[in-house]
């Protein structure tokens, strides 16, 4: 009896999508992924130096610490965050280790915007090595010390990850197809790191199984939906109009509020005009003297909003906060800085509604990524 068919690229077995062509099987489920294939690199050890303007939370490290020592023990790892707890953030410290030792790198997403997206941060987190994309019109290099790319282009990269990260598992297009979980299986020749918001039973129980491990990331450890943020739309001034209608309306509920601005300079000229309308502020930024008092003022009450740049968008929890974006479409604030943000909001079982307004000229991609992202991971409470 002939031994059955196995496509070496797709794993597909199934003798459905078999075809015979010149006497030779070939396989009819993966045939339109066809293009030029990544050259082999030999193993080099590299330095790698990896820069955040941030730090990671003591729970974020953790995970991160804990990640590097299942891979360097040979165990796959389950990453299962809630959405907009930082879960990129913690596979930094594998990719950077990995790196180091000359291995082959993949990170693999299925959306090609998240793709670009998160090729910018992984370039900035580490400048000094090459880190790449790969996806369906961009795909001239697909060498490099980092390749994050889309799970149609793993195709490219047959037994080929030393370590291969993969996130958003539950997304579609890679979530029900075969085809794309089977590139994932084929081009994995070392360890795996998989991350979602909300795995499948079935990717569940593949990670009780011996070899592999499940850590959990619940920086929001209260069970409460995050809340969904509210577009508003005001062209030029009319945002100041908005804005200060809502604050003197917090103002009288008694509940604080942050007020987001894209700019160092906007913090102090957003400021500079609503202070006339409304008692009680401040601003901060990273420019701004005091910081530390005035945000220790704000936590003790003694203040109802502040005016805020991005150095308040991680690690300060404020009970019954409110949170307004000032010119949310701005191109700073990109779908995962907007869930960050988000995040800021309802921490505190004892308050966990509040307002994020969204306030912008029009609604960005950004924008609607991060409340559809949102709605969705909501889903799943
Ligand atoms: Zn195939």
């Amino acid at each position: 009896m002939k031994t059955p068919f196995i496509c070496p690229r797709c794993g597909n077995k199934d003798p459905d999508y078999i075809g015979i062509k010149n006497g030779k099987p070939y396989c009819r489920r993966c045939i339109a992924f066809h293009g030029e294939m990544a050259p082999p690199v030999s193993p080099k050890e590299k330095t790698v130096k990896l820069c955040l303007s941030y730090s990671l939370s003591e729970e974020q490290k953790a995970l991160s610490d804990r990640i590097v020592f299942n891979f360097k023990r040979g165990v796959n790892t389950l990453v299962y965050a809630v959405c907009g707890s930082g879960k990129t953030e913690i596979s930094y410290g594998i990719i950077g280790y990995a790196m180091s030792r000359g291995m082959t790198v993949g990170f693999a997403l299925p959306r090609r915007d998240v793709v670009i997206e998160l090729y910018d941060r992984i370039k900035s987190a580490f400048p000094g090595n090459k880190v790449i994309a790969v996806y369906g019109s961009h795909n001239d290099d697909l060498t490099g010390d980092c390749i994050v790319l889309t799970t149609h282009q793993l195709y490219r990269y047959p037994k080929y990850f030393d370590l291969l990260v993969l996130d958003e598992i539950d997304a579609f297009p890679f979530k029900g197809s075969d085809v794309l979980v089977g590139f994932f299986r084929t081009s994995l020749r070392g360890n795996c790191v998989m991350m979602s918001a909300t795995p499948s039973k079935q990717v569940v129980e593949e990670f009780r199984k011996p070899g592999h491990e499940i850590l959990t990331l619940r920086t929001r450890f209260h069970k409460n939906p995050i809340p969904v943020p509210q577009s508003k739309i005001a062209i030029g001034p009319l945002k100041y109009v908005f804005l200060i209608r809502r604050l003197l309306r917090y103002r009288k509920e008694g509940k604080q509020c942050f007020v987001f601005v894209p700019t160092v300079a906007m913090s102090r000229n957003v400021y500079g005009v609503v202070k006339y309308f409304v008692k009680g502020g401040d601003y901060v930024s990273s420019k701004r003297e005091g910081r530390a008092r005035i945000i220790a003022d704000f936590k003790n009450g003694k203040l109802t909003y502040l005016v805020t740049t991005a150095v308040l968008e991680r690690g300060i929890t404020v009970a019954n906060l409110q949170v307004i974006v000032f010119g949310s479409d701005n191109r700073i604030y990109d779908e995962a800085a907007l869930i960050q943000i988000a995040g800021r909001v309802g921490r505190k079982a004892a308050a966990p509604d509040g307002d994020v307004v969204f306030l912008a000229n029009q609604e960005s991609e950004g924008m609607k990524r991060a409340i559809k992202e949102i709605r969705y991971c909501n889903t799943f409470l």
